[in-house]
């Protein structure tokens, strides 16, 4: 255990001497031999696994919303393993049963949401959506209706697609309503678009407000649009996927004013809070939806009081790891303080490397969280842009600075997401070099 754990110091410590993305050629044996191995071996299968790994504490690792791990969070993942406890059942986890209950209904509370609030821990943040619509239909009473819809913007994430598919609902039951030219779902197409299903007799039983957005992280306009929702009865869902967590502190809440007006919302501490994943959660406005959409009565396992609660009962999963003991350690670790200066730092990276980026050479796509994205203004043939950005990202890569290369809206873009605290602002500045001098 030692060793192992020594092992992954040394992997965090050398971090900079690799680059992002690693560059392999030998794999280790995939399968178990005959005999069990030694320890040694066993290390030194670690070793090579651990060789072809993706380095998110690297300061150049810009591309995706996955930064490094909180320390304690690693720690908390060990002992979970150690533990195995399930949130499957109150009897298998008891403790960890009563935290992520109090922990969800704390978080819940603290953006603003009412007193019967609450929520539960998912693996991953398509899970929560997946949760959140599933609630929301049970609500609308539309189980059975193969014609009902979920409206979001065209910038809305790709998990509400799964999410429908694997609800036995067709692709255009997702019907994507247009944005402003900040990214922000348009509130009078909304209007349009249930106009539209009116006359076609179809129902919509969740309108999808993302707080946000993974290209450019846009906000759409939360608390307007939870006034129209209240007003049409619609069920409001927030995928806060990326900015719910702005709402944890008073100086950045105002970021997603209106979050806690919606009846669901998803957060992933394990974006910009750096929880190890796996770390989502969805929250509702009233904490007996959950088992009202998911309970089923588990026969092998003791029944509770009225009070009591099975995880098993309160969300899609059935065994699950206690995730609430890295997120709430992890918060502890950092306070009201830390989780403020990650946010407000991550946007201050942003608002820094878009002064540096040439403006008259680049098309800016950003918001007012951490993300920015770009495109070079003086090229109009998207196959040319494409090869830029194939190009580009490649000469980055070989400076140790790894961006991602989003489609978005007809062209390619690079994406620079600001969310790692380990990037220093000379870095930056050397990034912003690199970029603006890829184009004559
Ligand atoms: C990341 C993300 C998700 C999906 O979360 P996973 O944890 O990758 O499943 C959903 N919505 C938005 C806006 C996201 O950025």
């Amino acid at each position: 255990m030692q060793e192992t754990c020594g092992k992954l110091c040394n992997w965090f410590a050398e971090t900079e001497d690799y680059s992002p993305l690693p560059d392999f050629e030998t794999f280790p044996d995939i399968s178990p031999a005959i005999e069990g191995v030694t320890t040694e071996v066993l290390l030194e299968d670690l070793q090579l696994i651990m060789d072809c790994a993706y380095r998110p504490a690297h300061p150049g690792s810009l591309a995706h919303l996955d930064p490094p791990p909180l320390t304690s969070s690693i720690a908390a993942d060990l002992v979970c393993a150690g533990l195995n406890n399930n949130l499957l059942a109150y009897e298998l986890s008891p403790g960890f049963t009563k935290l992520e209950r109090d922990l969800c209904h704390w978080i819940a509370k603290r953006i603003g949401m009412p007193e019967s609030s609450g929520g539960i821990l998912a693996s991953g943040g398509t899970l929560s959506n997946l949760m959140s619509l599933v609630i929301a239909r049970q609500h609308a009473g539309l189980q059975n209706d193969p014609s009902a819809v979920v409206l979001a913007s065209s910038d809305a994430h790709i998990s509400l697609l799964k999410s429908l598919g694997v609800m036995g609902l067709p692709k255009h039951s997702l019907r994507l309503v247009s944005t402003n030219d900040e990214g922000q779902i348009s509130l009078n197409d909304i209007n349009v678009q249930l106009a539209k299903l009116q006359q076609e007799g179809r129902k919509c039983f969740a309108v999808v407000a993302t707080a946000g957005t993974t290209i450019r992280g846009a906000i759409d306009p939360l608390k307007r649009i939870a006034e129209f929702c209240r007003d049409k009865e619609l069920w409001l869902h927030v995928d806060g996927a990326i900015g719910g967590v702005f709402g944890l502190v008073n100086q950045t809440a105002s970021l997603v004013e209106g979050i806690s007006l919606a009846n669901s919302v998803s957060i992933n501490p394990q974006k910009l809070l750096g929880v190890a994943k796996t770390s989502s959660i969805l929250l509702v406005e009233n904490c007996s939806y959950l088992k009202s959409t998911f309970g089923t009565d588990m026969p092998y396992i003791e029944p509770l009081d009225d009070d009591g609660f099975h995880g098993g009962e309160c969300g899609i999963q059935g065994t699950r790891q206690a995730d609430v003991l890295k997120l709430w350690l992890g918060l502890r670790q950092l306070g009201e303080q830390g989780i403020r200066f990650l946010l407000e730092e991550s946007i201050k990276r942003r608002d820094y490397i878009e002064n540096l980026l040439d403006s008259s050479k680049f098309e800016f796509v950003s918001g007012p969280l951490h993300l920015i994205a770009i495109t070079p203004k003086a090229i109009s043939d998207v196959d040319e842009i494409k090869s830029w950005s194939i190009k580009t990202r490649q000469l980055l890569l070989s400076h140790d600075f790894m961006l991602s290369r989003p489609f978005y809206k007809g062209r390619h873009y690079l994406k620079i997401v600001l969310g790692n605290p380990n990037t220093k602002l000379a870095q930056l500045e050397k990034l912003s070099e690199l970029i603006n001098d890829s184009i004559d």
